[in-house]
């Protein structure tokens, strides 16, 4: 639908900002662990991580980093292999990767300071408007809106806003919608933000949505015109392609597994995983003749645009692989062969190296399953 309702704000909606502070002080969420102080680096972290995560999910990665780089000079400082093992399981890994180029731009270009505009905010690498919007009004009491999805979803409902939030333009008229929403009182920002982020993930949810308990209910566009399950429009869905990929693991008389860094480019660039091929044929050709393999469970994953079916197929410490590795204990050693496309390089790699690594979440799996078989010789 291409006209948008709302504009400007009707006037018993004015009272929207009053209305949702005073819901955070008495319902809202207190007990996340990047509220305890709102400094901006925890706060950035949370944010972060929270781009397309669940809050369940956040919580133990949050409580790790904190512990292990409890400021942003120590993220800044760390080398990014270490940052990714930690990030490891959380997927969307090009967030991690920006996020540890952030620290580092923080500490070169800022002096260690997270800066206060939302301008100045959205210059670093990974944090886009509604993240800077979020740093700038929870710790610097700034009065920028935040628009994500679940924000954005919110404000539809409320104000009727009918137009297509596939769409840019829709999104924009929004956002100009929702600054105008904001307190009056810049002291209110915080608990503001954090308010209708808290609607947004208990209240005004997707689908079961608790409209008895909603604070601005009295003056909800969508509630009053029954609308709530037809807003927010969206027209365009994801569409995403299938895709099965042949992963071999090989281990050696150590229990060590060959794996390697992935290309810079692609799916899960710069990660550690095992050599990789389009088809079980090439990766039959590619293993040395006489060394037996055998197929795993399959594995399904996600990706934003693709299906993936992973099949691994295992070969338990045979020494043609590489002998001369299996001899050396060593956990870094190459492999002669070149016949393993996509990668780097291998090397075998103790259990212990494939910790310390970034690694997709189907890579861990893969090798809990091995790990689980294998009986030192
Ligand atoms: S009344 Fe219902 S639809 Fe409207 S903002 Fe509240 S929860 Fe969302």
């Amino acid at each position: 639908m291409e006209g948008a309702r709302a504009e400007p704000i009707a006037p018993e909606q004015r009272g929207f900002a009053k209305a949702l502070v005073k819901w955070q002080r008495e319902h809202g969420r207190h007990d996340l662990p990047w509220q305890t102080h709102l400094h901006p680096y925890p706060v950035w972290l949370s944010e972060v991580m929270l781009q397309q995560t669940q809050v369940s999910t956040v919580r133990s990665y949050f409580s790790k980093f904190m512990a292990r780089f409890p400021s942003v000079q120590d993220l800044a400082q760390a080398h990014e292999d270490e940052v990714m093992a930690l990030w490891s399981g959380l997927g969307y890994y090009s967030r991690g990767r920006r996020l540890h180029a952030c620290a580092k731009a923080i500490v070169d270009q800022f002096s260690g300071e997270f800066p206060k505009d939302v301008e100045r905010l959205k210059s670093l690498p990974g944090i886009g408007p509604s993240t800077a919007a979020a740093i700038a009004s929870i710790c610097f009491e700034q009065k920028a809106a935040i628009m994500d999805g679940n924000v954005s979803r919110v404000l539809a409902r409320y104000l009727g806003y009918e137009g297509d939030l596939s769409l840019s333009q829709h999104q924009k008229k929004l956002h100009q919608l929702a600054q105008q929403l904001l307190p009056n009182k810049a002291q209110d920002m915080p608990t503001y933000t954090q308010g209708i982020m808290d609607l947004g993930a208990t209240v005004c949810c997707p689908k079961k949505v608790r409209c008895e308990s909603c604070p601005v209910q009295k003056t909800c566009h969508a509630y009053a015109n029954d609308q709530v399950d037809t807003l927010p429009l969206k027209s365009k869905k994801i569409k995403r392609t299938q895709k099965s990929i042949f992963w071999f693991i090989a281990s050696n008389a150590l229990g060590h597994v060959l794996g390697g860094k992935r290309a810079q480019t692609g799916i899960w660039a710069g990660m550690y995983a095992f050599p990789e091929y389009d088809s079980e044929e090439a990766l039959r050709a590619a293993v040395p003749r006489g060394v037996k393999i055998r197929a795993l469970n399959v594995l399904r994953h996600e990706l934003t645009h693709q299906s993936l079916s992973i099949h691994g197929f295992a070969s338990l410490y045979d020494e043609r692989l590489e002998p001369r590795a299996v001899k050396r204990r060593a956990s870094v050693t190459k492999p002669a062969s070149d016949a393993w496309p996509g990668m780097e390089g291998f090397q075998w790699m103790s259990m212990n190296d494939w910790a310390q690594v970034g690694r997709p979440k189907p890579v861990g799996d893969f090798l809990n399953q091995i790990d689980q078989d294998f009986q030192p010789l």
